[in-house]
């Protein structure tokens, strides 16, 4: 095994799971590098000695790639590629006992608010002054920005808040310094994350802050996108709604997962909300927000899921029309309420039930992409894939909404750059155009 001292030390980070986990990461390497330590994220060149997984735990297949992925670097350290392996996140939070008996060559287990006992083990120091600073590992024009930690919710299927803990809302004038910051590095679009989002202030001012929040930060100069990620719908602070509408740097997009529409699964699932209140809200967010993109998120195959309580989840897919939809299938989570239920959904059934809903969404989206054939659309550009520039209008969010293409053979943009592009073509989640400036 090759020896190193401290100073040569090179640490690569691997972040699995969601946003929230990635800016968890990219705090971790703005301490690392601030105590001198030489730190990557998920570098290509493999030549770190040192390799810190910040894990994810919170369903089946999430859970399976983050012990996959611990195994693998395990098996480096045994072939001696790599000297030490500490593993963090949501999994180890959840069973830190178990998986240090399971895993013993793992050098240390850290939970998800450890992050100064993991800089100690490094021989580092945790950093007060770096609050509201982080190295960015997205492209530099767009970052997440967590908002607050934790959840107060009581959703039967979810085993977040066992992991994260109750919400904690970070304070505007921080958030606020974090954006300036962020925008001094070249970010012009950020993407506000959180557990639940709509919850932002409770905790902190005793009244729900989202809208002041947002305020405050469209106010902060250069930042040309704001985007509302993880939006829970009962008790949705309307004012934010209004504060959209005044900037035009606040897209016209809310996130907000809805998991499911009967009455009977909504109750089951102990989401506080009613059918008719939800399809009262997304009728007044579209009243209010003209044009306004809605992205939610429906889980199919939790306890006592009926095939009528599908059929019922199909039509209103099909007749809501969201411009983006995210399908999750039932994951049966020890120490959840719905842990408790009997998983009564045989997998198969989950697995069809979230394809039939993905196919209806496909001919929803096809048709909604059709109407924006002629028209022109600011265009945030991203990355460059097979002979074409790649972008986003403000009504899509990255690495999860649809895409704006534009041929390299006749058009030239720098990254990170916006162009107006005129769509020529749509497919079900692709427009294809052309830059007209
Ligand atoms: S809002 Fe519900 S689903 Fe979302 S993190 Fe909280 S408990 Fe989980």
């Amino acid at each position: 095994m090759r020896a190193r001292n401290h100073k040569q030390d090179k640490i690569n980070i691997i972040t699995l799971g969601c946003s929230k986990n990635l800016v968890d990461s990219e705090v971790m390497m703005s301490q690392l590098k601030a105590n001198d330590l030489e730190v990557s994220h998920e570098a290509e060149k493999d030549d770190s000695n040192i390799v810190i997984i910040n894990t994810c735990g919170f369903i089946d297949n999430a859970k399976k790639e983050s012990i996959d992925t611990i195994l693998d670097y395990v098996d480096r350290k045994e072939q001696g590629a790599i000297d030490r392996v500490y593993v963090t996140g949501c999994l180890s939070h959840r069973y830190k006992e178990d998986l240090e008996k399971e895993i013993p060559e793992v050098d240390a287990w850290f939970g998800t608010l450890e992050l100064p006992r993991l800089l100690n083990t490094l021989g580092a120091d945790y950093k007060h002054e770096l609050i509201g600073e982080r190295l960015i590992t997205t492209p530099t024009h767009y970052a997440y920005m967590k908002i607050s930690e934790g959840c107060n919710r009581p959703c039967s299927f979810c085993a977040i808040p066992l992991m994260r803990g109750n919400h904690v809302s970070k304070p505007i004038e921080q958030l606020v310094k974090e954006a300036e910051h962020l925008v001094k590095n070249g970010t012009k679009e950020i993407m506000l994350i959180a557990q639940d989002s709509t919850y932002y202030g409770l905790d902190l001012y005793n009244e729900r802050k989202l809208g002041q929040l947002m305020d405050a930060l469209a106010g902060v100069e250069g930042l040309d996108w704001i985007r509302l990620h993880y939006a829970y719908p009962s008790q949705f602070p309307m004012d934010a709604l209004e504060v959209m509408k005044k900037h035009a740097n606040i897209c016209k997009y809310i996130d907000m997962p809805l998991q499911h529409i009967t009455d009977n699964m909504l109750k089951a699932m102990r989401r506080g909300i009613s059918k008719r209140r939800t399809l009262e809200l997304i009728d007044t967010i579209r009243k209010e927000v003209p044009g306004i993109a809605l992205r939610t998120t429906m889980l199919v195959g939790h306890p006592g899921e009926t095939e009528e309580d599908f059929e019922e989840l199909k039509a209103f897919i099909r007749e809501a029309k969201f411009e983006r939809l995210g399908v999750f299938t039932y994951s049966h989570e020890e120490n959840t309420h719905a842990g408790t239920l009997v998983d009564d959904v045989p997998d198969e059934v989950k697995e069809q039930r979230a394809a039939e809903l993905m196919e209806v969404q496909e001919e929803v989206s096809f048709e909604l992409n059709q109407e924006k054939v002629g028209k022109t659309y600011k265009v945030l550009f991203d990355r460059v894939e097979g002979g074409y520039f790649i972008g986003r209008t403000e009504f899509d969010s990255p690495e999860v909404d649809n895409e704006v293409l534009v041929s390299k053979k006749d058009h030239f943009v720098r990254l990170g750059d916006f162009a107006n592009v005129k769509i020529s073509q749509a497919s079900a989640f692709d427009l294809y155009g052309d830059i007209v400036n």
